[in-house]
């Protein structure tokens, strides 16, 4: 939590601009009779509470609205070393509470994102240099919670090894989320600078078959376990063993890596989640005719509600309710498959209302093919005995610390989050503690905020917080997008990146909630003009303490909660 900061302590004749008061009387010094004094203080806007990736959402939107892209961009790359990605894929739990929701529509903070990411496109990266050669950290998986976490280590000076089993970098954002989502020249020029940040990548080289987890342990300061989920759950129908029966993971893998697909015309897609929304899409584009059948109703579905909606949009039925039993096969090929209705019974672990069959409901779909989407677990056969594993990861706490000294953990293999922008808070997390281990230091209870909250107070400034006479309604506005009509066939990205002039536009519409972006209402309200502009760092105005009376109109009309009054001590 953020420390009170009494900016007050100072003496009218220390102010850089002499408030009117100057020619002051001690006749006129409140001192004795205010009771209660101001305070300036940070408070926490819903956005950055909500970024599981850390970032100063706040501050960076208040930089692109003065126009200070370049800076607003570095800003992000201090918690996160993917705004590209993130811009475009991030399910955006920052805009779920945003203030500006009554006034026009939450702030469009991943349109922004994106744009800061694209228009410095070209700006060179800031070089960072090891400082402790001797102290290499091996990271195993190269999604982003691996590589958010040797971003971080390189920041801090420590070398990192990545080893990464597939041909490519970047986890499930290169071989999972089309490229219709996340062109891959996105993903490759936010790899290549982690890369020039000094971090070595091995690919084509699986911990547990090209090289071992011991070895590892031997030569490496530290490990850190962040290999996703890559094996699909089983169906657990009859006749899921033909070879037309695949994961989905593998048939966005393989049109990921420009493998043959080997997708057949009728396709029936199995499953609620983000990999089933994306195999059934990428096959409609590559021209199948596809059916989605998910067990439970749109409610339950996990994935993403915007990528539901496009799926839906562009064609692709979903059968909510039903579940399939049975592979039919004629010879070497499937003829139909066999499904029955469910019903929802009462919540299951997961929270989630629990399908249960419908008893002589079985009906058939005719399909050539069946892609399996539900639900994927991670392969953690090439660690060591001794670490504590459960089916679902690695068992480790939110810092990625395992039960074996200097092995951590993180992404999905540890948390399940399943999110790119959960993997990168797991992964900078996870980086602080192995620079803890390293250094033999403890995390403070400030290390453990994550960056956007550490200089704050914990108070979440509500729309009902907000000084609302200073706020107009304004409407958010959207990026555009290509037409229904010319998706099929393509994986041409869909959305496109916001100009300058909507992004500027979008980013002014913050509210900056209890974030002071130096108005200076409080400056031009004191009615003993006891406030003044200050010229120290980070601090954007002095109070002439013993010019004010405590009137509290600087506090009243602070737009955003930043000035807050308290009992003289
Ligand atoms: C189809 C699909 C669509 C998705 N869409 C979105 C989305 O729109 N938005 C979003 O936020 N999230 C999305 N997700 C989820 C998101 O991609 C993951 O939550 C995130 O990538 C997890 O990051 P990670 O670093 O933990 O693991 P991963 O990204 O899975 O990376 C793990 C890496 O470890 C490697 N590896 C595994 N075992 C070994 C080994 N023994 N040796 C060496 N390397 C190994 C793997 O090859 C892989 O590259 C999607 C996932 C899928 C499958």
């Amino acid at each position: 939590m953020a420390e009170d900061k009494p900016i007050i302590f100072k003496t009218y004749r220390d102010l850089p601009l002499m408030p009117a008061s100057l020619g002051r009387m001690t006749v006129n010094d409140t001192g004795s009779w205010r009771n209660v004094e101001p305070y300036y203080i940070d408070h926490t806007p819903p956005c950055n509470l909500k970024c599981p990736a850390g970032n100063d959402i706040v501050n960076f939107l208040r930089l692109t609205s003065e126009g200070k892209f370049r800076q607003a961009w570095e800003l992000i790359l201090e918690t996160s070393p993917f705004p590209g990605v993130c811009g475009r894929v991030c399910p955006h739990p920052c805009e779920s509470e945003c203030n500006r929701d009554k006034l026009g529509g939450v702030i469009n903070i991943h349109s922004i994102e994106r744009f800061l990411a694209d228009m410095n496109f070209e700006a060179p990266i800031q070089e960072v240099s090891i400082k402790y050669p001797d102290k290499k950290v091996a990271i195993i998986g190269s999604g982003p919670a691996g590589l958010a976490c040797a971003w971080h280590l390189n920041r801090a000076g420590y070398p990192s090894t990545v080893f990464e089993s597939h041909p490519q970098a970047g986890g499930m954002m290169r071989v999972g989320i089309p490229d219709y989502r996340l062109p891959k020249e996105v993903l490759d020029r936010e790899i290549a600078a982690i890369q020039a940040g000094g971090t070595e990548i091995k690919t084509s080289c699986r911990v547990g078959d090209d090289i071992t987890f011991d070895e590892l342990m031997k030569e490496y300061a530290a490990i850190f376990i962040a290999v996703g989920f890559h094996q699909s759950r089983a169906l657990g129908a009859e006749g899921e063993g033909h070879h037309d029966v695949v994961p989905g993971i593998e048939v966005l893998k393989r049109i990921a890596l420009g493998e043959a697909h080997g997708l057949k015309e009728k396709v029936l897609v199995v499953g609620g989640g983000n990999t089933a929304m994306d195999a059934a899409r990428s096959a409609h584009r590559l021209g199948a005719e596809v059916t989605v059948v998910y067990r439970r109703t749109r409610n339950e579905m996990p994935a993403i509600p915007e990528e539901i909606d496009e799926l839906l949009a562009e064609g692709i039925p979903i059968d909510f309710l039903t579940t399939p039993v049975k592979v039919h096969t004629n010879g070497d090929v499937i003829e139909k498959v066999e499904c029955i209705r469910m019903k929802l019974g009462e919540p299951d672990s997961s929270g989630r209302r629990r399908p249960v069959p419908i008893e002589g409901s079985n009906f058939f779909v005719e399909a050539d093919q069946v892609i399996t989407a539900i639900g994927e677990t991670p392969d953690l056969g090439f660690v060591s005995e001794d670490l504590k594993v459960e089916r679902w990861g690695v068992i480790a706490d939110d810092f990625g610390v395992t039960n074996i000294p200097g092995v951590f953990a993180g992404g999905d293999a540890a948390t399940g989050e399943g999110t790119v922008t959960h993997a990168i808070g797991s992964g900078s997390r996870a980086a602080s503690a192995i620079i803890n281990f390293i250094q033999g230091g403890e995390l403070s209870e400030k290390d453990k905020l994550s960056p956007s909250l550490q200089r704050v107070d914990s108070k979440v400034v509500r729309f009902e917080d907000l000084n609302l006479d200073y706020f107009e309604r304004q409407e958010r506005i959207e990026p555009s997008h290509i037409a229904l009509e010319e998706r099929r066939g393509k994986f041409t990205e869909i959305y496109q990146t916001m100009d300058a002039a909507r992004a500027l536009y979008e980013a002014q519409r913050c509210m900056s909630c209890g974030t002071c972006p130096a108005c200076d209402n409080c400056f031009v309200f004191c009615p003993d003009a006891a406030i003044a502009y200050s010229d120290e760092p980070g601090q954007k105005y002095v109070i002439d303490i013993m010019h004010c009376k405590g009137c509290g109109l600087c506090a009243s009309e602070c737009p955003r909660m930043c000035v807050e009054m308290k009992p003289v001590k």
